[in-house]
């Protein structure tokens, strides 16, 4: 059964409960704690309003960061001896989303740095060294939360003192490099690293950020205590999430059950035609980002689809 609410049906189901019964475990990734993390609303508007309100057009940076994704995918996927670097360009267009961009001379500028990218990216690594996973799929429980998410790639390496470990590899394609606080931060890779570790039953404890258009890598050790404290803060955050839909089923306004978070983001954001904050917000267009990447400047550059 499903409730109106003030913008149209929600997708909150509402739960029969009796004493005893265990609680019911929150379904999500990474990237869905993150989007509430960012902004109640916006975590609203895309996970829980049906129909889900119309969204902008499609951004420039992330058809530009899913063809450099899905170009690095089928590079793993080719067996190890045809990985050369002659075959980038019938990868990268094999793969290429063409929306967002400004015009097709801006979309011929992306794709040769997208191709430089590959090229500089992929010399740096040996074709013959197979990743455990690459686009995959981890997932695993907890008390609160049923997780999943798809790792751009999982490594297989030797520590120091010779043991085999995880490595959770995200790529980046956004105008700014990484810094040591983007890994450490990041909840998404942490929760990978969890989740790996449950999926392969190794130890996972190093995630690291590739940065493709300035070849730099920025990593991360966590400790069993800090993958810990990144779960306990994804379970805090589903536990407010379904308060808030719980909120929902009983009568509560669903603008005060999922308040704004106007900021920096609003610009970027896909609702921010439909957010009353988001009116305020200063219009990007969808190739902007795009231009910062390939001419970058001193502004702010919006989080990309590929950095949840
Ligand atoms: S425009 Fe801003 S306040 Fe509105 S949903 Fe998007 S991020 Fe949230």
């Amino acid at each position: 059964m499903r409730r109106s609410s003030s913008t149209g049906r929600s997708a909150v189901p509402e739960q029969l409960g009796f004493p005893g019964m265990p609680q019911r475990l929150f379904v999500c990734t990474p990237s869905k704690l993150g989007s509430f993390i960012d902004c109640p609303r916006r975590y609203r508007y895309a996970y829980v309003d049906r129909p889900t309100p119309p969204k902008g057009p499609p951004w420039g940076h992330n058809s530009l960061g899913a063809s450099v994704h899905t170009a690095l995918k089928n590079w793993f996927d080719l067996p190890a001896d045809r990985r050369r670097p002659g075959v980038l360009p019938t990868l990268l267009k094999a793969t290429w989303v063409r929306e967002g961009y400004r015009d097709v001379e801006q979309e011929r500028a992306a794709w040769r740095a997208a191709l430089a990218w590959l090229d500089g990216y992929l010399a740096g690594l040996d074709p013959a060294v197979e990743p455990v996973g690459v686009e995959r799929t981890v997932a695993a429980r907890t008390t609160v939360l049923a997780l999943s998410g798809r790792a751009d790639r999982i490594d297989a390496r030797l520590t120091a003192d010779g043991r085999r470990e995880l490595v959770i590899v995200d790529y980046k394609t956004g105008r700014s490099g990484t810094g040591p606080d983007d890994a450490r931060g990041s909840q998404a890779l942490a929760l990978y690293a969890f989740a790996a570790e449950k999926v392969f039953h190794a130890p996972c404890h190093r995630v690291e950020l590739h940065h493709l258009p300035s070849g730099t890598v920025t990593a991360h050790e966590h400790t069993d205590e800090s993958l810990a404290r990144q779960v306990r803060r994804a379970e805090d955050t589903a536990q407010d999430i379904m308060a808030a839909e719980a909120a929902l089923t009983t009568g509560t306004d669903p603008d005060e059950a999922f308040p704004t978070t106007p900021g920096r983001l609003c610009s970027w954001c896909d609702f921010r035609a439909v957010c009353p904050a988001g009116a305020t917000a200063e219009p990007k267009d969808p190739w902007s980002a795009v231009e910062s990447t390939l001419h970058p400047d001193p502004a702010p550059r919006p989080r990309a689809a590929d950095e949840d």
